[in-house]
């Protein structure tokens, strides 16, 4: 049990939620390296949602304002972390959830669909296994052909950088999450929220309705803009602490 008063508490609850979540398999044994290292930047974002984030959050809602069919993506972090809002987001944009996984085992999926319909969750996508992505080999390729494959915008938390360059080179608009403004996803996508997916589905909810000019946003957007506003905003606070 960790104290309220701990002053890292927030941090090290998320940390025993995806520890749990590999007890429970859900989570992917490296899905606790991946979670380090957004730890890691979110330390250095001071783990606090910042205005470019908002920014981001806007831009995403007016790409999945336009889209026809829209998919969200989730893997095994990202369902143990924020499944519930991914869910109540879902429902919001009338968009349809795949559980895809970079490591893909039928098990893992049937796990983490199921813990989906627990926290309200319907019509999962991901255990069809009926397309691929093209230009991937191997397991990772592997997706849902009413999902990931026929839809026109993805939003892939946590997603890996080659699968994110796939998606992109299929036609997509790929909206992602990622605390590393450096990744090669946050840096291939349409637009990156450089954010901790717990704060950041939940302000895709928040500031939907208030995203009324879609087109004009999108004509606005620059996505390399936004992630030099994160690394600048970074550098700066890395200066500042001492
Ligand atoms: P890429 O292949 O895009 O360069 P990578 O190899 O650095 O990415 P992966 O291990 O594939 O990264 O994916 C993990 C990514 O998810 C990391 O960039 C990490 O910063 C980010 N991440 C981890 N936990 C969270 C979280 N809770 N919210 C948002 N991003 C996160």
């Amino acid at each position: 049990m960790i104290p309220k008063s701990h002053p890292r508490y927030q941090s090290l609850v998320l940390r025993e939620i995806v520890a749990e979540g590999v007890k429970k398999g859900i989570v992917h044994i490296t899905g606790l390296i991946a979670h380090g290292r957004g730890e890691a930047f979110d330390y250095l974002l001071g783990e606090k949602t910042q205005p470019f984030a908002i920014e981001a959050v806007k831009a995403s809602i007016a790409y999945l304002k336009k889209a026809k069919n829209p998919v969200i993506s989730v893997n095994g972090n990202t369902a143990i972390l924020a499944g519930k809002d991914i869910i109540n987001l879902a429902r919001k944009i009338k968009a349809k959830i795949e559980v895809n996984l970079f490591h893909r085992s039928e098990e893992r999926i049937k796990k983490i669909i199921r813990f989906l319909e627990e926290n309200g969750g319907e019509n999962i996508l991901g255990l069809e296994a009926d397309a691929r992505i093209e230009g991937l080999k191997h397991d990772r390729a592997i997706c849902s052909y009413d999902g990931i494959y026929s839809s026109d915008t993805v939003l892939v938390p946590l997603e890996d950088g080659d699968r994110c360059e796939a998606l992109k080179k299929m036609g997509k608009i790929v909206i992602t999450i990622d605390l590393n403004p450096l990744s090669r996803t946050a840096r291939s996508a349409d637009v990156t929220i450089v954010d901790n997916v717990v704060r950041a589905i939940p302000n895709m909810i928040k500031y939907y309705d208030e995203v009324k000019n879609p087109d004009d946003i999108i004509k606005n957007w620059d996505n390399k803009k936004n992630l030099r506003k994160a690394l600048n905003f970074i550098c700066k606070r890395l200066t500042e602490l001492y």
